[in-house]
């Protein structure tokens, strides 16, 4: 465990995905996890894979979240045929609707630059919206149908991308904070975990919202934790199927039968507190959407932290020393990015060219200027 060719710190989605190809590349590969594979934003997320819902026109974005979307469905077959899960992939598409004149304006503005580009994208009356989902609020006035949209149970994707990394060859290293890198003679050779020195000439920098705390990085990413707090409720038979978004939040319907609601956005530093502010906020967002809510049981309450970045780009590729390597700084979308960057900044660590270009999400593009 001590001789390995990448050490991967962090055991989300993004450092579970690129330990996964790079032991299929052969490469010794060792992860190295603070708590617990999953312990944090990956398993905390609604699980939606939504390319469309928050793109922005002509943002570089826009091209990685239609290929992570097409990536999850070639990827979720092949890791319920080794697995033997079912990860909870949703064939339906995705429903945003709006209850204002605001809300309206902000969708058409959508819809219109969308199918300009050739997105798959509808626009439905709120008689169509309600025939589909006859739960949603009678408030409803206008939506949009994506097509294309997807959700899965990011928990258990967390659990059969580790599974298959371990099968592949990687080696996990659970509750072992790292503190740290590992520099002698001005060389990167490892990370600090504890009193340990752990080895490896490669390290892959995947610790979520925490990738701005590696000690001894001279260009830490600027990465800060955005809170977002989520419910679940306990409904049998589910009131909805497909996942319902409005501009303040979503429902998400699960294969398990519980329906998420989420979520707040919130700059509270590390701190995962679920609070009563928060929950007000969610529960007014899910009666919006769904009034019938207002007598169903709450299952569960918990918050994530989203690792957030000052342009709301991830940080894909080389760092600031030779070996180093950054896969993080996903935001919102981390469940439908993850396993396709994990992958992608894996091949780069391989010598290999990655399937999209990554240039516009440099980590160096807010590092100081080199004098
Ligand atoms: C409420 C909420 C809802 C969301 N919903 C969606 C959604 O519907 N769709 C979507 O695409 N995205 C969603 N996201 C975003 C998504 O969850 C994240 O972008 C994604 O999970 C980030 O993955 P990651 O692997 O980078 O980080 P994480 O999953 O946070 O993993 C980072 C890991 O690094 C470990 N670590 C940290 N520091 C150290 C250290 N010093 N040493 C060792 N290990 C360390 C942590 O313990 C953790 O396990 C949501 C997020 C939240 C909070």
């Amino acid at each position: 465990m001590n001789r390995s060719d990448v050490i991967v710190v962090g055991a989300g989605l993004v450092g579970l995905a690129a330990a996964r190809r790079l032991a299929d590349g052969g490469a010794r590969v060792l992860v190295v996890e603070s708590t617990r594979v999953g312990a944090e934003a990956s398993s905390a997320g609604a699980g939606m894979l939504a390319p469309q819902a928050e793109a922005q026109p002509d943002s570089p974005l826009l091209p990685l979240a239609l290929r992570a979307r097409d990536h999850h469905l070639e990827l979720t077959p092949v890791l319920e045929g080794e697995t033997g899960m079912s990860l909870g992939l949703s064939r339906r598409g995705s429903f945003e609707v709006a209850f204002t004149e605001e809300d309206e304006a902000a969708l058409r503005s959508r819809l219109a630059w969308q199918q300009a580009s050739g997105l798959p994208i509808e626009s439905l009356s709120a008689e169509e919206i309600r025939e589909a989902e006859p739960n949603l609020s009678p408030a409803v006035r206008f939506g949009l149908y994506l097509a294309g949209d997807r959700r899965i149970d990011n928990a258990l994707l967390v659990r059969a991308l580790a599974a298959s990394a371990v099968a592949k060859g990687a080696a996990i290293l659970a509750g072992r904070p790292v503190s740290g890198l590992a520099i002698a003679d001005g060389r990167l050779v490892g990370v600090r975990a504890g009193n340990e020195t752990l080895h490896a000439p490669v390290v892959v920098n995947a610790m979520g919202a925490w990738a701005g705390l590696l000690a001894g990085d001279p260009w830490p990413p600027a990465v800060e934790p955005v809170r977002g707090q989520l419910i679940s409720f306990d409904v049998a038979p589910p009131p909805l199927r497909h996942v319902i978004a409005s501009p303040r939040g979503y429902l998400v319907p699960r294969a398990d039968g519980r329906l998420l609601a989420g979520s707040t956005s919130e700059r509270a530093g590390f701190d995962k507190s679920v609070t009563a502010a928060g929950m007000r906020y969610v529960l007014d967002v899910a009666l919006e959407i769904a009034p019938v809510l207002a007598d169903q049981r709450i299952g569960d309450a918990w918050a994530g932290l989203r690792p957030g970045t000052p342009d709301g780009l991830p940080f894909l590729g080389p760092g600031a020393l030779p070996g180093l390597f950054h896969a993080c700084g996903l935001f919102r979308n981390g469940i439908l990015l993850g396993p396709l960057v994990g992958e992608m900044v894996a091949d780069l660590v391989l010598g290999r060219r990655p399937s999209v270009d990554l240039g516009a999400f440099s980590p160096s593009r807010f590092a100081p200027a080199r004098t």
